[in-house]
């Protein structure tokens, strides 16, 4: 009977007794950040097994074992080195000012971390803080905020429903993290100052040796083709040859296009990449110098 194993049994997922080092990735276990997290993951082709209502789990796919955690608890497993890398909102990481290196900016979980008073409430300048009472999650961003600015005021840390505080007569001014702002203006508020533009990031423990290195610059090599590709468009569109020199010279010159000819004589099919911030503005430009049948695909990798 063959009794061998094609995959490490569940008892090994400690990685004690594993003979190849993996890299020990912590995420968030449920919340805003735990899709995007898994999904970048699978976008750089590391499969995770079993993920459901896990601990932790590993990848048939990368020598990696993931650990979901309570973002709070990000930073220090990353510092202590129980985990090699994290992803978690640079909020929480400084918020938590431990020692993890950001490795790369991920561009989701986009937040801001914002001053808000009521609605009623004139306000001219963070003057205005002097001597009230501060509602906040993060306790050590708004001191080091209010000691640069020279204000003192009182802190009061709670953990949750921050923006209810002045409503039931806690606190003068909340600052939360705030994304759309609706959540504020539910409750009489009005954001008047930010703190810090937050996003979720890639973080390291200060000393991987060498094989953790190198597995992280594998994954972040990915990671950057990933994002890339996110930002960038595939372009086709059909050009009368007459009028090809004028559309080709409105692509971007990192390459030049591919043409190539069309069934139908005097056309060519012309295709190139272009970038999200140009993206509308050379669509317009391309039809008016008489290209037709533009097509745009998504772009799912894109290796420099
Ligand atoms: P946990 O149980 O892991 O402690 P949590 O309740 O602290 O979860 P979430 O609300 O899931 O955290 O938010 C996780 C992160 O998502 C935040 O720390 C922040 O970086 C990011 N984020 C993005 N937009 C928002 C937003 N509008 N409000 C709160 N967090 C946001
Ligand atoms: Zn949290």
């Amino acid at each position: 009977m063959n009794t061998e194993m094609k995959y490490t049994p569940l008892s090994d997922l400690s990685g004690g007794g594993a003979s190849e080092t993996k890299l020990r990735i912590a995420v968030q276990k449920s919340g805003r950040l735990y899709d995007e997290s898994v999904k970048l993951l699978n976008e750089c082709g590391i499969e995770l097994r079993n993920v459901k209502d896990r601990l932790k789990t590993v990848s048939d796919t990368f020598p990696m074992e993931v650990f979901f955690l309570r973002d709070d608890d990000i930073p220090q497993y990353v510092e202590d080195g129980v985990a090699d890398i994290g992803i978690v909102g640079e909020n929480v990481l400084y918020e938590k000012n431990k020692a993890a290196d950001v490795v790369e900016k991920l561009g989701f979980g986009k937040c801001r971390l914002s001053i808000a008073v009521q609605r009623s409430q004139t306000y001219e300048g963070v003057q205005n803080l002097d001597g009230k009472r501060i509602a906040t999650s993060y306790p050590f961003l708004v001191s080091e905020f209010l000691k640069k600015q020279n204000i003192i005021a009182e802190i009061h840390e709670i953990s949750g429903s921050v923006e209810i505080a002045p409503g039931i007569g806690l606190a003068d001014v909340v600052v939360d993290l705030v994304s759309s702002g609706s959540t504020l203006l539910m409750n009489g508020l009005k954001e008047v100052e930010t703190i810090l533009q937050s996003q979720a990031v890639l973080i390291k423990n200060k000393t991987l040796n060498k094989q953790q290195e190198i597995l992280l610059e594998k994954l972040l090599f990915r990671i950057k083709a990933v994002k890339k590709a996110k930002r960038n468009k595939y372009v086709l569109m059909n050009a009368p040859n007459d009028k090809l020199q004028r559309i080709i010279a409105l692509l971007p010159g990192m390459k030049s296009p591919t043409v190539l000819p069309l069934a139908e004589t005097g056309w060519s099919s012309v295709h190139s990449v272009l970038s999200e911030d140009e993206f509308w503005e050379k669509i317009e430009q391309l039809k008016a110098a008489g290209a037709e049948g533009i097509l745009v695909v998504p772009i799912e990798k894109m290796v420099m």
